[in-house]
């Protein structure tokens, strides 16, 4: 056993079985243990790669849509220019290349970004110190004032609590011990009032997923655009609504039992994009959009071409398989979705539409 969990089956044993949420929380983000506090986890070394780390196309027409909606918003000054969860620093890297040339935009920006790591805040250092960013806990600590914000594969790397449906109500699934190995359970019911929303489409033994803290991130986020202008761009894989079990463990880029290495696999669940845009009211949001789409409406294939005039050889090849890995239904083009957030009265972040 591993001393993290060591210190889980400790707390199961005294406490009880514990909830998914619980589990997560400390398997990402336990200060000494955790799969975030103790490793980078991207690339070809590591668990997984994400849209920045494939081509930097991403994060130029990231930059661009967002630097269209301040435009469109009356270029306010100074706003916030804010990242959750930057990983590497990639994806502001090239934002921030590209909005070079809009006039006032880096004037006005103060780059905020929002890491619970610190092994990852010191790569984004690194990554991003032409930049001369600030950091910050949680979404809550973001100063005040204009927001305009990415979060990319931040909201799937939160904790989930499942549900299933049995009988005339919900029971919860949770986390046990058969001896030293970690094993799913069930309460015998849940006190959760909250999920009776979801009666009328579910049927008997159907499983259902809830992230508190996402929403409360998007409430957060939801009223700073609401009251002071701003605009959210939010990518990950999921859907309009959660249904079944997507809790995802990955290691080394294979799938592996989420409970087999606690603090050692990268833990995540698909994002329930209908709760975020609800719990961010007032703000408005998007049509939800399959990223593929998004980024052809931003003009990626002219982009690609572009950069393509400059390259040859094993380059070109692997410029071509990232254009292609980015927007391909059967790549990242349609798992990946993305939700915009934005006030009332003002247009859609450009990419989305109402
Ligand atoms: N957006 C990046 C990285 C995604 S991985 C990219 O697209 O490449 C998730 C990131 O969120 C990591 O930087 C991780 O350290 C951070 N993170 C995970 N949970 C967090 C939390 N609760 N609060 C703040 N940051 C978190």
């Amino acid at each position: 056993m591993t001393p993290l969990s060591r210190h889980l089956a400790a707390q199961i044993t005294a406490l009880g079985p514990m909830t998914l949420a619980n589990f997560m929380q400390q398997c990402l983000l336990d200060p000494t243990h955790g799969y975030y506090a103790t490793r980078d986890p991207f690339g070809t070394s590591g668990d997984f790669t994400t849209a920045p780390e494939i081509s930097q196309m991403f994060g130029e027409l990231i930059g661009l849509s967002l630097a269209q909606s301040w435009l469109d918003q009356g270029a306010p000054k100074p706003f916030i220019l804010a990242e959750l969860g930057p990983g590497r620093g990639t994806l502001m890297r090239d934002i921030w290349r590209a909005t070079a040339h809009v006039p006032g935009f880096h004037d006005a920006a103060k780059v905020t970004l929002v890491e619970a790591s610190s092994i990852m805040r010191a790569t984004q250092a690194k990554t991003l110190r032409a930049v001369h960013p600030i950091w910050v806990d949680t979404t809550a600590d973001l100063p005040s004032g204009p927001l305009f914000l990415v979060a990319n594969e931040f909201f799937d790397a939160l904790p989930i609590r499942q549900f299933i449906r049995h009988n005339t109500g919900w029971v919860e699934r949770v986390i046990g011990l058969d001896r030293d190995q970690f094993v799913f359970g069930q309460t015998p019911h849940t006190p959760l009032t909250d999920l009776s929303y979801r009666w009328d489409d579910t049927v008997e033994h159907d499983m259902i997923e809830i992230c508190k803290p996402g929403q409360i991130i998007a409430t957060i986020v939801g009223e700073r655009i609401a009251t002071h202008g701003g605009a959210a761009l939010i990518i990950d894989y999921g859907d309009w609504r959660s249904l079944g079990d997507t809790l995802q463990a990955l290691q080394n880029h294979e799938p592996t039992d989420p409970l087999l290495a606690p603090g050692e696999a990268d833990l995540t669940a698909h994002v329930d994009f209908e709760a975020l845009a609800k719990a961010a009211s007032p703000a408005h949001f998007t049509r939800l959009t399959p990223q593929g789409t998004f980024l052809e409406r931003l003009g990626i294939t002219e982009r690609a071409r572009a950069l393509a005039k400059n390259i040859k050889g094993t380059s070109l090849k692997s410029h071509v398989a990232a254009h292609r890995r980015l927007t391909h239904p059967s790549e990242m083009g349609s798992l990946f979705k993305v939700l915009g957030l934005f006030p009332n009265g003002a247009l859609p972040p450009p990419g989305l539409e109402q």
